[in-house]
């Protein structure tokens, strides 16, 4: 059997005309978000004339896995089932309908025969269906008022391009009806073959074909102009922006450099952060429209989850909706978006690491908040005593602890110049904290014990991570140079980290201002003695549960070092939450420091380690040793929280 395209139809041809003032509605909508993305902060566009380097850059897995194909959509299961029915079955009819003029412009043979019979007509009746029952589902959720769709807004325009999609759909199948009625078609068909059972044949059926006809046509090419004004746009948002988003998921590594700005009056300042739309870059605001407002980053922000007023699909609710109304220039964002708001993110990463459209709502919580640190000098009252704590001191703790409080009646090496390869960097916390203090020491008996050739520097200092994360660059600028000078004079290249925040710091924040080194963090180090036999640990069959730092896990996507660390020592059980899923301890962002109401984040840490019947809950950070250490106070007496360093070292002398 053959398909004639223009069964029934005369002057068929003209319906390329409306083909081209969709396509040209379409572009123009195109262009028009192009535009306001390109309204952003004039220095931080996309360098067009380095494009080639960009393109090069491109994450290719991410753009077509993620951005084209949509693979975090299915990381909640039936929303992804239903949102794969709707994308695939959708452009398994575009195909289809492109092969079919293919055979009307070109004579491509899909019209007859087995490719007919399978392809187009069986095929696009699975297609056909598939969209109808996947667009079923996501109108029922919507109209059902779906929580984290709903919670704090939804995006308006979902429903009505639901509703086109599925007028688009059904008046297809309406169309496939009346001609199986009244010409005879393939029976694989089947769904054509259903609608035909219903619908009439004859005179007024050829007429009401033709008519139908028209409509499907106009209603489909309509849909083409509509997408770029509706949220189908994110069909092309979110591959574009999988493609522009950084891969490291944290606060801009960018380095402040106020020396080679071309500032001859304060007015030719730069904004610093950003108050207003027009001062974030390209890149976010690229996130603001690729946002779909669906919640997901919602659902594992420890923020939201703990009842602070913070949702990042609060905050880029406010940003989208103000770049949608052109609202460039307009003063009180910061103030719309809250500045309690913006200071109570973890920047743990979990929103960005979920989010369908890649997009990121760190940097631009992050940028807001350096606005208010480095323009108006507003932060929370106890993190503006850690600034200054860091001003004079440089380290963030008011502490009368010694500096070498920590190492008393051990045998701890120097650092020296041209003779030690490894500085163990100690870090304030485990300077400052009396818990973390353990984990220099234990740190300390590993390496004597397993011959390694390491040093420290007795001056202990921060690396300034808490002042960047805080908001303030200048501050972190001023911190890193000044150790980055220090290293300098000591000829360090090598530097083994205790905390996920330094390990972060140098490996990422360093390099922008002149600090490249080869940087380690305990548990590779341990994982790597442990290999080589140089310490010999005895498995205690005690069962334990891993926390992943955020700033080792999903930062640094270090997961499985410290579990083959844990492997050797102990018996591991996973968190529910684990891995790139893992949940905050409360601490990033500068957070430690910070004021918490209501619930707390590191009981609720606590509490699921607990859940896990595990006797320990190891971690790789002094700081979600210290978090995790307060958090478990409450449900238990026992010590609950340890450093793997800790672990090690227990196991060594077992
Ligand atoms: S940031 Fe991402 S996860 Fe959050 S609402 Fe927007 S699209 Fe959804
Ligand atoms: S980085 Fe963490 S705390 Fe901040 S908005 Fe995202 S999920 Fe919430």
């Amino acid at each position: 059997m053959q398909h004639e395209p223009y069964w029934n139809i005369k002057g068929g041809l003209l319906i390329d005309l409306v083909a081209l003032v969709a396509v040209g509605v379409f572009c123009y909508g195109v262009y028009r978000h192009w535009s306001k993305i390109r309204g952003g902060e004039e220095r931080l566009r996309i360098p067009w004339d380095k494009l080639a380097g960009w393109v090069e850059s491109v994450d290719v897995k991410r753009f077509l896995v993620g951005g084209v194909l949509g693979s975090r959509v299915y990381r909640d299961e039936l929303s992804g089932v239903f949102h794969g029915m709707v994308f695939w079955g959708m452009l398994i009819l575009f195909i289809g309908t492109l092969l079919v003029m293919g055979n009307v412009f070109l004579g491509l043979p899909v019209m007859s025969g087995g490719f007919y019979k399978w392809v187009i007509a069986f095929g696009m009746d699975v297609a056909g269906l598939a969209v109808l029952i996947g667009l079923g589902y996501l109108l029922f959720r919507r109209l059902r008022k779906y929580e984290r769709i709903v919670t704090p807004q939804s995006r308006t325009g979902f429903v009505a391009a639901e509703v086109f999609l599925l007028a688009v759909v059904l008046t297809g199948f309406l169309l496939e009806g009346l001609r199986i009625k009244n010409s005879g078609a393939m029976e694989t068909a089947f769904l054509g073959h259903l609608f035909a059972s219903i619908l009439p044949s004859g005179d007024f059926a050829l007429i009401l074909h033709r008519l139908l006809w028209w409509g499907h046509g106009i209603l489909a090419l309509s849909l083409i102009a509509y997408i770029p004004f509706s949220p189908l746009m994110h069909l092309l948002l979110v591959p574009v922006n999988a493609a522009a988003s950084e891969s490291y998921m944290g606060v801009s590594t960018e380095a402040l450099d106020m020396e080679s700005m071309d500032v001859e009056e304060e007015s030719d300042l730069p904004p610093l952060g950003a108050a207003k739309i027009r001062d974030f870059s390209e890149g976010r605001l690229l996130d603001f429209s690729a946002c779909l407002w669906c919640g997901r980053c919602q659902e594992v922000c420890p923020a939201t989850l703990t009842e602070k007023k913070l949702t990042p699909k609060g905050v880029m609710n406010v940003l989208a909706d103000w770049l949608e109304n052109n609202r460039m220039e307009d003063e009180g964002l910061l103030e719309q978006v809250g500045s309690d708001v913006i200071f109570e993110c973890r920047t743990c990463g979990a929103c960005a690491e979920v989010c369908p459209a890649f997009v990121n709502p760190i940097k631009s919580i992050w940028q807001m908040r350096r606005h208010l640190v480095m323009e108006q000098g507003e932060l929370p009252e106890t993190l503006g005593r850690a600034c200054k704590n860091m001003e004079a001191l440089l380290h963030p703790f008011s502490s009368s602890i010694s500096p070498s409080d920590w190492h008393k009646g051990l045998e701890v090496p120097a650092f020296l110049a041209n003779e030690t390869e490894y500085l163990l960097w100690i870090g304030c916390a485990v300077t400052y904290e009396d818990r973390a203090q353990a984990v220099g020491r234990a740190m300390v008996n590993i390496l004597n014990e397993a011959g390694v050739s390491y040093g420290i520097i007795e001056e202990a200092r921060c690396t300034g991570d808490p002042a960047k994360q805080m908001g303030d660059d200048y501050l972190f600028s001023m911190m890193a140079n000044s150790n980055i000078e220090m290293f300098n004079d000591l000829g360090v290249s090598k530097i083994i980290t205790m905390c996920s925040h330094c390990y972060n710091s140098f490996k990422h924040f360093y390099p922008p201002v002149g600090g490249n080194y080869e940087v380690i963090p305990h548990a590779v180090v341990l994982e790597d003695l442990i290999r080589k036999g140089k310490i010999r640990l005895n498995a205690s069959g005690s069962r334990v549960t891993y926390h992943d730092p955020c700033y080792l896990g999903r930062h640094n996507r270090i997961f499985e070092a410290p579990r083959h660390v844990l492997q050797a020592a102990a018996e591991i059980t996973e968190m529910g939450r684990t891995k790139e899923n893992s949940f905050c301890c409360g601490a990033g962002g500068g957070n430690y420091w910070g004021e918490e109401e209501g619930l707390r984040i590191n009981q609720t840490r606590a509490q699921e380690a607990l859940d896990t019947g595990a006797e320990r809950v190891v971690s790789s950070c002094p700081f979600c040793l210290l978090m995790l250490t307060e958090g478990s106070k409450n449900f238990t007496d026992e010590d609950f929280a340890m450093d793997i360093a800790e672990l090690v070292e227990q196991s060594m002398q077992a």
